[in-house]
């Protein structure tokens, strides 16, 4: 009997593939006596060959896909396995205590790990990260419930886990994965961000899909609806594969816009740009006719690498991009690391509100000073090859907005003292994604060149309600008077200073906000490119005038969904 899952419509699209269910396997260890240490050891060595096997095929498949580079982290791994020091002793310890072999290597690990993080020297901090990850994956095979590694998947499977964190979803492969279901996360976790970045269909928040779906079940996912169903019916697979199709066939209408400018029906002229994580994105943002990078979160660059990129490349990931939009702008967001996207190297102590903790431009002011400023180094020399324009995530005071821009002008200053060109046309502006900076645009907007308008971190900041909490998701109202009215202030402010102001939370990319944005006068929407074109499609079929008159009834109703219908009877009216 097909059994029915509703969640929350993070990534449009429709799948229908077997369930692959990944599971976080419980490591957690602890200390038992043995009659046998012989047998224990005799477990550890065929846990170390399984997992020698693991790294191997890992080390092949990311040198294949991603170059030698990024292969290496692999190779680092095996060789600290091969390492006979490492295992010699974790062996002395399961005898000489006659612990088991989980245990023992805990221990040993644990000592190791101590002593690395405690060094001075970066790069043998680092190692303690590298035996972190050794062994959790040979501890998963002593235990008997091996790790699950995303990018292995080589056949078309739905994903359907707990969670997935930002990192496991960079490693998904689109060819294998045609879909992915949560039990948690909202509309904006990042998770379901880069789901819609990839074109992966996903429903997230389902609550209970881990228990309710077996291995090899077949799944519907709608991304559009949020929709899961388990084990369909004949006939309900019949009706997918056609609402498969007709997407496919609004898509085609869509991409008659590709190359087309971005206007109103009365001719009032927007940007429409893509958001990306990384240079791997700009195929997406070329086939889908993104007006350039309204948004570039490098902190993915971090995420991916065990260790923080260095200058050089930072450098050459930054031109990448540049060059590859044919000149076209680039909003390069300088690191926005913490909330959801962790960074396993920089030794971050738990929080207990993380989303309004020791966060992006806050950690690069304070404690990772030289972290920011590396980065912007390398942003400066990139600037050159393209249209660049900075921003900084997070901004909640002026002061912070300042200190910011002083560090990049004296970045920029060093450099050119010392030879190096830098161009002398980049824009310097800031997020606006906590309530405290959209209140005082006014006084922002003297000292920026532009705003970008991160309304997925302003709206849970304004309805104090946790992105990532799928219990609180129903607070997520980008059509809430009060999210309108912080957006009416900034892009007034910004105006009345002769300045722009963008959008590139994910409310950009809502099919129902672009009458709204276009009334409220936004200039730039940044979204994720697979939303580019009907985005364009609808505003080619509004008024600027009329949006005007919406827009200003929308700021006077009371609920969100007032303003919802509002738009709903006018975009009618318009026959959108
Ligand atoms: C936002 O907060 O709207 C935003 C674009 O940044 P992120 O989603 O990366 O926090
Ligand atoms: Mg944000």
């Amino acid at each position: 009997m097909t059994m029915q899952l509703k969640g929350i419509a993070a990534s449009g699209g429709i799948s229908i593939a077997k369930a692959y269910i990944l599971t976080s396997p419980n490591l957690e260890v602890t200390e038992r006596k043995v009659a046998s240490p012989a047998d224990e050891i005799s477990k550890l060595d065929q846990a170390i060959k399984a997992a020698e096997s693991d790294l191997q095929k890992l080390k092949e498949k990311i040198t294949n896909d991603q170059g030698a580079e990024a292969g290496l982290i692999f190779e680092a791994h095996l060789t600290i396995l091969a390492d006979p020091e490492y295992m010699s002793a974790v062996k002395e310890k399961i005898n000489g205590d006659s612990v088991c072999a989980e245990y023992g290597l805990s221990q040993v690990s644990d000592m190791y790990i101590t002593m690395f993080e405690s060094m001075d020297d970066a790069y043998m901090r680092e190692r303690a990260a590298d035996i972190k990850d050794i062994s959790r994956r040979v501890t998963a095979y002593i235990l008997g419930v091996p790790l699950v590694d995303l990018s292995l998947i080589d056949e078309k499977v739905i994903l359907i886990a707990e969670d997935l964190t930002p990192s496991d979803t960079a490693q998904l492969n689109k060819e294998f994965v045609q879909g992915f279901v949560t039990n948690i996360g909202g509309r904006t976790s990042h998770s379901a961000i880069m789901a819609r970045s990839m074109e992966i269909p996903a429903v997230v928040g389902t609550k209970t899909a881990t228990e309710s779906v077996q291995k090899g079940d077949l799944i519907i996912v709608d991304g559009f609806a949020g929709e899961t169903f388990v084990n369909p019916s004949v006939d309900l697979v019949g009706t997918y594969k056609k609402k498969q199709e007709e997407h496919l066939k609004q898509k085609l209408e869509w991409s008659k816009f590709i190359d087309k400018k971005s206007v109103t029906a009365d001719n009032h002229h927007v940007e429409i740009m893509a958001n990306i994580g990384s240079p791997s994105s700009l195929a997406g943002v070329l086939e889908n006719g993104a007006e350039g990078v309204g948004l570039y979160r490098t902190e993915f660059l971090y995420m991916e690498s065990e260790e923080s990129p260095t200058e050089d490349e930072q450098f050459e990931a930054y031109k990448k991009v540049l060059e590859g939009v044919n000149n076209q702008p680039v909003v390069v967001r300088t690191l926005d690391i913490g909330g959801d996207k962790e960074l396993p190297y920089l030794k971050m102590a738990p929080e207990m509100n993380p989303f309004l903790g020791y966060r992006a431009i806050r950690i690069c002011l304070n404690s990772e000073k030289e972290l920011f400023r590396t980065q912007l180094r390398a942003l400066l020399r990139a600037s050159i090859y393209g249209d660049l324009k900075i921003m900084f995530p997070m901004i909640a005071t002026v002061e912070e907005f300042r200190t910011a821009k002083a560090m990049l002008l004296e970045e920029k200053a060093k450099l050119v003292a010392a030879g190096v060109s830098v161009s002398d046309s980049i824009e310097i502006g800031m997020m606006v994604e906590i309530p405290a900076s959209a209140i005082i645009a006014d006084q922002f907007a003297k000292e920026v060149d532009f705003f970008s308008i991160g309304t997925n971190d302003l709206i849970q900041y304004t309805m104090a309600a946790d992105r990532m909490n799928e219990g609180v998701s129903y607070l997520y109202q980008p059509f809430n008077p009060a999210i309108l009215r912080l957006v009416k202030m900034v892009i007034d402010a910004s105006h009345a200073e002769g300045k722009w102001t963008g959008m590139c939370g994910e409310m950009a990319g809502e099919e129902l906000a672009a009458p709204l944005l276009i009334g409220l006068g936004l200039d730039e929407f940044s979204m994720s490119a697979s939303s580019v074109l009907r985005t364009r499609s609808i505003i080619s079929k509004l008024k600027k005038s009329d949006m005007e008159v919406l827009a200003t009834e929308a700021l006077q109703k009371s609920t969100e969904i007032e303003v919802v219908e509002l738009v709903q009877k006018t975009l009618a009216k318009a026959s959108v």
